[in-house]
């Protein structure tokens, strides 16, 4: 097993604390992986400072030649990778092969594609006798985070984007979950000139803080929680720095009086309990219109006692793990805290085994002020509240503290359009939930962070408006 990180063109082990990696589905230790020390993650920033003197001058037909061997490699070991991921997070397979591998492999041939489109958007003489001209450039080094739920795609977000720009990066993965990360830097050192990846592992408070204060970053994009995006923010504002974060969501699910109820219910059983609710963009908090309440708690509860919890490679397994114990713990208690005021429909209780299960569940008569209503849970827990009218749907929605992914059900196409212009959330999808796709944005608003993964405004993030002017005489 690869477990060693990327600094200057070379596999290092890390001279630091050994940490485990464990498997979700048994507890049990399935390798150790030494995080950085102080002088490691010095050398990889220093390193990447270097690297992007030359590879910012790259031709963007260059970068887009790299993305698209980078695409082909990862394709080439897909079964690797995903197995890795697989053991790593829990994730079922071959949920882990199908479901996740296509995006994170397109995130690199999409951003090929996108290399080539950087333009600036005027030239011209608007000074008599000078000629201007607006050119988009790269920032310089970038220190990236990725979290837990979805290793290797979030490293994909994290350096398809910034290489297209021309940008070097330095990636820390969650030192939950760094083995397919680990393993695609080894592929991708083959591919990218010395310097351009440096990939160091370790704990957030340590190696992670290092790194986003490190002067030499000129920018710095998390996806993780929102106190890692307030930590970064933090560090930028000491040096000031471009900032892009991809943080937390609690995502509503506005259902109509007229909307198909039963393909709500089967977009709940296989969008919220993917990846066993560790999902950003979880369909988690359903709000139904007071005329299909009650069929809707009962369509929903009837399809999640379907799914199968279990081993990553058993038979029959739909949903796995949770990521680790403390997860797991931090599920079980807003749960057990919903109790008094709320129904638990269905599951409510850990797993069997030595595992991190936890059993998909559900819980109706929720106040929309609740705490599982308006709190990221981050595990298979879904919520029912009711609203009567469209206004309700709408200031509820907007009252929380996230904004990334929403989704509104109805038969009406007026009311979807109108209900979708007032909803403050980077994403709505109308009578569908959790379909992406690189050429567009994942973007977040409010607590959710700035910005977007994705499309090709994510090179927004790594790239600087600049001004050139030619006097003529
Ligand atoms: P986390 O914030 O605990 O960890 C994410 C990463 O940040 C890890 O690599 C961690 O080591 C690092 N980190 C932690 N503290 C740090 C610090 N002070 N300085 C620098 N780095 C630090 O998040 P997590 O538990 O791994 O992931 C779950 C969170 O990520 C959830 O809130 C989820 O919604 C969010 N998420 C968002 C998106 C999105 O696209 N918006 C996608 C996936 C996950």
């Amino acid at each position: 097993m690869q477990t060693k990180m990327l600094i200057n063109g070379e596999l290092v082990a890390g001279a630091g604390d050994a940490l485990p990696i464990i498997d979700p589905a048994t507890g049990r230790e399935v390798a150790q992986v030494h995080e950085a020390s102080a002088e490691q993650v010095e050398a990889a920033v220093r390193t990447s400072e270097d690297a992007f003197e030359r590879f910012s001058r790259s031709t963007p037909a260059d970068r887009s030649a790299l993305l698209l061997q980078i695409a082909d490699v990862l394709e080439s070991h897909q079964d690797e990778l995903a197995e890795l991921e697989s053991l790593d997070v829990g994730k079922p397979w071959p949920s882990a092969r199908d479901d996740e591998m296509p995006l994170t492999i397109d995130t690199f041939r999409f951003f090929a594609g996108a290399a080539r489109t950087m333009t600036g958007s005027a030239a011209g003489e608007y000074v008599a006798g000078h000629t201007s001209m607006i050119r988009r450039d790269p920032v310089g080094p970038v220190a990236a985070i990725a979290p837990w739920n979805y290793p290797l795609m979030m490293a994909a977000w994290k350096l398809a984007a910034p290489i297209a720009a021309g940008c070097t990066v330095v990636l820390k993965p969650s030192e939950l979950t760094p083995l397919s990360t680990l393993r695609a830097a080894e592929l991708l050192n083959d591919i990218l000139p010395k310097g351009v990846l440096n990939v160091i592992h370790g704990r957030g408070l340590s190696v992670g803080d290092q790194l986003i204060n490190s002067p030499e970053m000129e920018a710095i994009t998390v996806t993780g929680s929102p106190a890692t995006g307030m930590a970064a923010m933090r560090a930028a504002s000491e040096q000031i720095r471009h900032v892009h974060l991809e943080l937390g969501g609690k995502a509503p699910v506005i259902v109509f009086d007229d909307a198909d109820i039963d393909a709500v219910a089967e977009t709940i059983r296989y969008g919220s309990f993917f990846n066993a609710g560790q999902d950003c963009a979880q369909p988690c908090r359903v709000m139904v219109q007071d005329g299909v309440y009650d069929r809707l708690v009962a369509a929903v509860e009837a399809q999640v006692k379907e799914i199968r919890l279990g081993a990553q490679k058993a038979e029959g397994t739909e949903m796995g793990p949770i990521v680790s114990a403390a997860q797991r713990d931090r599920v079980a208690a807003f749960v057990e805290r919903a109790r008094g005021s709320c129904e638990v429909v269905t599951g409510g209780a850990a797993g069997d085994g030595d595992g991190f299960f936890y059993q998909p569940t559900v819980i109706a008569n929720v106040d929309n002020s609740a705490e599982v209503a308006t709190q990221e849970i981050f595990g298979p827990v879904v919520s029912l509240s009711r609203f009567s009218d469209a206004d309700e749907a709408v200031r509820v929605a907007n009252r929380g503290r996230y904004g990334l992914a929403s989704s509104v059900w109805t038969a009406n196409v007026g009311r979807a359009m109108d209900v979708t212009s007032r909803l403050r959330y980077g994403f709505t999808w109308v009578n569908t939930h959790g379909v992406g796709t690189p050429e567009m944005p994942w973007a977040a608003m409010k607590g959710s962070g700035t910005g977007c993964d994705m499309s090709v405004y994510a090179l927004d993030a790594y790239t600087s408006i600049r001004h050139v002017m030619l006097a003529h005489g």
